[in-house]
């Protein structure tokens, strides 16, 4: 569906609108409790928000890659860990968008499309993380079925997810070239969930890992080709990169809005911290980055939208989430140091905003390597 002008916007208020109103007052307690917020995915069910990730055909809305970013954002302005329930919906059902079969599509979509089933997207291991080609879990053709045996680490919606896109070895012998990817079901026999961890941030997520024991899936699981995995891996990231982009830059316009709105209240010297040109520095600077990186995430959500592809949009998009996360992470800080000693106490939500900033410097790629793949394209002359 072409999503013209004015249903963009009335789609973008009615997620605003559930941010601020149904999200944002239970954010305090799910971050001081560490717990997942089964409610925000009834709500966002209930209001067809993972709709907004899928094509009509598959019972998603349709209307493209830029409005779920904003959609990602909007929410994360109010709670970062909610906005990485819609960004890893998207994240995990990429595999299957674009290497399932026609019957893969129909058996996963319409589920995640609706809620009904939550996603997750297993890459890391404990010894394979920036280096993902050094993943030692394996697949084994055995007859009809694959069997999986290994670990996978730090998985975002371990234990609450109905599936798992897992990546495996069919030849470990082959590096690269011997990844392949499987869609596992929570029910499959010699599947576990193993430890959740305790995390600095995001805290509401669960991040977990995924034990296979003698893992037996049906073959009709692996998705594309035997050997295709690390490229397809790849290739999701690309289109995944943008939504923790979008997850930070709303974090960083939540905390400036937050910090805006203090400053004008809270008095030093006889008159609001506002009215000193040393903070309204600081604002006018957190802003002034905070569009700058606007409008190159808005840039490559509309590069999506066009069918960009590969290699300057992988370049594209590992900038912007290179730029998002590092501003949000500078722009929370700053949030903290205008609100002074109550921006380091929990009862204010900057505190919560800049611990929920880090992991985006951290995961699906850390800054560090969206700086080797930026260079690397650029080095290639593209
Ligand atoms: C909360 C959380 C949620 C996560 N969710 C998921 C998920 O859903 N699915 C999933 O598959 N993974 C997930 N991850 C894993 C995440 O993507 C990895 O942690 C990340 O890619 C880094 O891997 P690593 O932790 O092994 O660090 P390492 O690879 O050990 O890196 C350590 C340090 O070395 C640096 N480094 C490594 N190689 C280079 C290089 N070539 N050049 C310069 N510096 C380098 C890194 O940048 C980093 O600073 C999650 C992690 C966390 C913490």
């Amino acid at each position: 569906m072409a999503v013209t002008a004015d249903e963009r916007a009335s789609l973008l208020d009615a997620v605003r609108e559930l941010a601020q109103q149904r999200i944002a007052p239970l954010a305090a307690e799910i971050d001081r409790e560490g717990r997942f917020p089964h409610e925000w995915v009834e709500l966002m069910r209930e209001n067809g928000v993972f709709a907004l990730c899928f094509d009509e055909e598959y019972g998603g809305t349709g209307t493209g890659a830029l409005l779920k970013l904003q959609a990602v954002e909007e929410i994360s302005k109010v709670d970062a860990t909610a906005g990485l329930l819609l960004a890893v919906q998207d994240l995990a059902a990429i595999p299957v968008r674009l290497a399932g079969t026609p019957e893969q599509r129909a058996r996963y979509e319409p589920r995640w499309a609706s809620g009904e089933v939550i996603a997750a997207y297993a890459l890391t291991e404990s010894e394979a993380g920036s280096d993902s080609a050094a993943m030692r879990t394996t697949a084994v053709r055995d007859g009809g079925h694959y069997v999986l045996n290994g670990a996978k680490r730090f998985i975002t919606n371990a234990g609450v997810a109905g599936t798992y896109a897992v990546f495996a070895k069919t030849d470990p012998s082959a590096g690269h070239a011997g990844v392949s990817a499987f869609m596992v079901e929570a029910d499959d026999p010699g599947f576990s969930v193993g430890r959740l961890e305790h995390k600095m941030g995001i805290r509401g997520s669960t991040t977990g890992e995924l034990l296979f024991d003698d893992c037996r899936i049906p073959a009709d699981r692996l998705l594309g080709r035997e050997g295709d995995g690390f490229r397809l891996a790849m290739r999701v990231l690309d289109r995944s990169r943008p939504g923790i982009a979008a997850q930070a830059l709303g974090l960083a316009q939540g905390a400036i809005d937050y910090a805006l709105a203090y400053a004008q209240e809270r008095h030093a010297f006889g008159k609001p911290i506002a009215a000193q040109q040393g903070i309204q520095f600081m604002l006018a600077d957190m802003q002034t980055r905070t569009e700058a990186a606007r409008l190159l995430l808005y840039r490559v959500g509309e590069m999506l939208d066009e069918g960009a592809t590969a290699p300057s949009f992988t370049r594209y998009s590992a900038m912007c989430k290179l730029l998002c996360s590092d501003v949000a992470m500078d722009v929370t800080t700053d949030a903290v140091q205008i609100l002074g000693g109550y921006g380091y106490i929990a009862e204010y939500p900057v505190e919560r905003m800049m611990r929920d900033a880090k992991i985006c410097q951290i995961y699906e790629g850390t800054n560090q390597i969206q700086r080797v793949v930026i260079a690397r394209e650029l080095l290639a002359g593209r």
